[in-house]
């Protein structure tokens, strides 16, 4: 959840028509399967699906309404963005990551309560205006974007440069680069193109973290594939090639079955820890008790959404 989780609350919403989906009350974002998922009206009606409805689905419908470029937004309550929300801080153009807010927040401070009427709703819409982003003070954040990979995608950014700053200043003063560098570094990065990319590579995180449940990928007609976005529906041939007692001793599941089977020693699984390095690499290293190579190639593991 990269920061994103706060229990059972928070919800990533997508709009279809005059139809929003999002995911039902009571249940965690890693927790989200196909089966609770709503669809809801801009009147906040439950049209389909089963389960109560968030109580703050009027932050997204709201914001639909008022902004027709908006497909996808999401609210939670995240650890660093929400404390930054707490000051008169202002994200500074200090990194890549910072550039994606060149031109700024919103911030809504007419009130903390949850945002439950369609008076509230407008009010946070209006104080979003044309940013991506409203802070809302003592309450959270909600992000929108023109397509779910993209919403995602900012609202993990987000959390991620704020937390940098945070880290950064504690070092020292912060020297953030020119509004015209950030403008360039703006247009270099952020395209579509890329956001598929990085938007393929969290589903296959939250793959191998292993969330979504078997059976529900069992259930999953191939055609939604394309439905969930790029196409990151997992490959089901190699899961139904998996014996299921190896699926827990697997824990979140990086190596792929074929390769667990080549590995001469349980030891190097030890060493290996999570096994990120591919086989390629491996053989090529002098010995498996390098520790400076072993460490050095492996990324940190991150939660995922
Ligand atoms: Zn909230």
């Amino acid at each position: 959840m990269q920061g994103h989780g706060d229990y059972t609350l928070g919800h990533v919403s997508v709009r279809d028509g005059d139809t929003v989906i999002m995911k039902r009350n009571g249940i965690g974002l890693e927790e989200v399967t196909d089966d609770a998922l709503l669809t809801i009206d801009l009147d906040g009606n439950r049209l389909a699906g089963n389960g109560p409805v968030h109580l703050e689905s009027v932050l997204h419908t709201s914001v639909y309404r008022a902004r027709p470029d908006v497909h996808a937004v999401v609210h939670t309550h995240p650890l660093y963005s929400t404390a930054f929300g707490a000051t008169d801080a202002k994200l500074e153009m200090i990194n890549h990551d910072a550039v994606l807010f060149y031109d700024g927040l919103a911030y809504f401070d007419k009130t903390a309560e949850l945002i439950m009427t369609p008076e509230q709703g407008e009010s946070v819409a209006a104080a979003l205006g044309q940013k991506r982003v409203v802070i809302m003070r003592g309450h959270g954040v909600l992000v929108t974007g023109k397509t779910l990979p993209w919403v995602v995608y900012t609202a993990l950014t987000l959390e991620r440069v704020l937390q940098i700053q945070s880290i950064a200043r504690s070092f020292g003063e912060l020297t953030p680069m020119s509004d015209e560098m950030a403008s360039t570094v703006y247009q270099d990065k952020y395209r579509d193109e890329f956001i598929g990319n990085y938007w393929n590579y969290l589903i296959r995180e939250v793959e191998r973290a292993g969330y979504a449940p078997d059976d529900e990928r069992a259930r999953r007609p191939s055609a939604t594939k394309d439905a969930e976005g790029v196409g990151h529906a997992p490959d089901d041939d190699e899961r139904a090639r998996r014996p299921s007692a190896t699926k827990d001793a697997e824990g979140a599941g990086y190596a792929p079955e074929d390769e667990r089977a080549r590995r001469p020693s349980a030891t190097k699984d030890a060493a290996e820890g999570a096994g990120y390095a591919p086989d390629d690499e491996r053989a090529r290293r002098p010995s498996a008790t390098n520790g400076e190579v072993e460490r050095s190639t492996r990324a940190p593991v991150r939660e995922v959404v």
